[in-house]
């Protein structure tokens, strides 16, 4: 698009001016829906799984114990209740930084304080003060979900046998992934916040330009060079699996160079396998708990179902996806950003000495998940479809009978509950519940 045409455009469309007050109602409005939503979905889904806690549900009576069915239920329950907290924390900041003023309060100190005392900084002094103005931002919300993940992973997931992450294994990660946050991010908003001032009424083209850019760079960087640094990742040694799945890879046309074990069980008892990467960078990941449970079938069957999503471009149509809801985005932040009221609605007053562009992404950042929360179930439907094209793929090149062996050991291992509530599966899940992938197999197998 020219920027004539795209100027063109914006003009036609004669964009509304934001006005305060409106726009904090709106936010409000959002805040108190997402919270009952979120609340409502919750105790739904606790309700149900609780009241099926007492009977193994007839498809898994012969091979999921009443036991560890009850280990399921109450370890669901545990994370529900867990999550339901940090929902109420999440709200509690975002309404902290906002209409109680501490996102007002904090850019105000730091930034005449970065004004007074750093002269020797001044020809970087917007984007100095801008970048500082994210990494208190971001420090203090790390701070105030700290406890909730320290306690989510040394005393829940260690109650229900999962954690295998050391004190001195999690302060490494903290360091390695603040670095890399740092040196990833900071350029990359660095970039951005350049963009804004410098590159005129349409840098938000700009903006979503380099973010693309950005991305397709993380499809290839993060599973070559990122991950690595938290996880062994070593091909397959195991002579009788490889045979089988040398064998399957060649017959769907991949190239075997592509499959890695990855040393999970150093952080966790949970077992996976998933699929990552764009062009040589394209692999399939599986954890080393997942692969020492199951047969070379069963692996066989697994590894089936991950081509299928390769097979059938769910991560490109994914990616596509995403690039076109974040142009929308980058756009709608583009007007914003213009507006008096998008900062003094969200209880900021806008900056008088210095740019506004810290602060109408930082906004930007915060408010929008709840107005993203409400295509969760659009985006969840999406992937549930995946799983059955992926799953109707392991079926055809592979034996569906071991898939579905694999699946059961994979729900028993994790305690994903057998009984999840309809309604709350039509929100959240992106993967479909055990007894609806198991019926659409078997009816497959019934229907060959
Ligand atoms: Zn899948």
């Amino acid at each position: 698009m020219s920027a004539e045409l795209a100027t063109s455009v914006t003009a036609s469309l004669a964009l509304p001016s934001v006005q305060a007050p409106a726009l904090t109602l709106a936010f409000a409005v959002l805040l108190l829906t997402n919270l009952l939503v979120k609340f409502w979905l919750a105790s739904r889904q606790i309700r149900h799984v609780a009241q099926h806690r007492g009977r193994v549900p007839e498809a898994f009576a012969a091979t999921i114990t009443l036991e560890s069915h009850q280990k399921a239920a109450d370890y669901t329950i545990a994370r529900l209740r867990l999550g339901l907290v940090s929902t109420a924390v999440g709200t509690a900041t975002l309404l902290g930084w906002t209409l109680l003023g501490g996102l007002d309060v904090l850019n105000s100190t730091l930034r005449d304080t970065w004004q007074l005392h750093l002269p020797w900084a001044q020809p970087w002094q917007d984007l100095g003060y801008q970048l500082a103005l994210f990494g208190a931002v971001s420090v203090i919300g790390a701070l105030i979900e700290l406890p909730l993940d320290l306690y989510s992973t040394f005393r829940l997931e260690q109650r229900y046998g999962f954690n295998r992450m050391t004190w001195g294994l999690w302060l490494r990660d903290a360091v390695v992934g603040t670095l890399l946050g740092v040196a990833i991010g900071g350029p990359l908003l660095g970039l951005i916040l350049w963009l804004m001032a410098a590159a005129g009424p349409l840098w938000w083209l700009w903006a979503w330009a380099v973010w693309t850019g950005f991305s397709l760079l993380m499809m290839v960087i993060f599973p070559t060079f990122i991950a690595p640094l938290f996880n062994k990742f070593e091909p397959l040694t195991d002579e009788p699996v490889k045979a089988r799945i040398e064998g399957l890879m060649q017959r769907c046309g991949f190239a075997s160079k592509g499959l890695f074990v990855m040393d999970g069980s150093r952080r966790s008892a949970h077992g996976n396998a998933y699929f990552t990467g764009l062009g040589a960078a394209k692999r399939v990941v599986f954890f080393d708990t997942l692969l020492a449970r199951l047969s070379p079938t069963e692996v066989e069957a697994v590894l089936a179902h991950e081509l299928g999503h390769f097979k059938h471009k769910h991560i490109t149509k994914r990616m596509v996806m995403i690039f076109a809801v974040s142009l929308v985005a980058f756009g709608v932040l583009g007007w914003l950003s213009q507006q008096v009221g998008f900062y003094v609605g969200l209880g900021v007053k806008p900056n008088m000495s210095a740019p506004n562009d810290a602060l109408a992404l930082l906004l930007f950042m915060m408010t929008m998940p709840l107005v993203l929360f409400f295509t969760a179930p659009l985006m969840a439907g999406f992937s549930r479809k995946d799983e059955f094209e992926a799953d109707a793929y392991a079926c055809t090149h592979a034996s569906g009978a071991d898939l579905a062996r694999a699946l059961v050991k994979l729900y028993d291992d994790n305690a994903s509950t057998l009984t999840p509530d309809p309604l709350y599966v039509r929100f959240y899940y992106s993967h479909p519940p055990a007894s609806e992938r198991l019926a659409a197999m078997s009816q497959r197998r019934a229907s060959a």
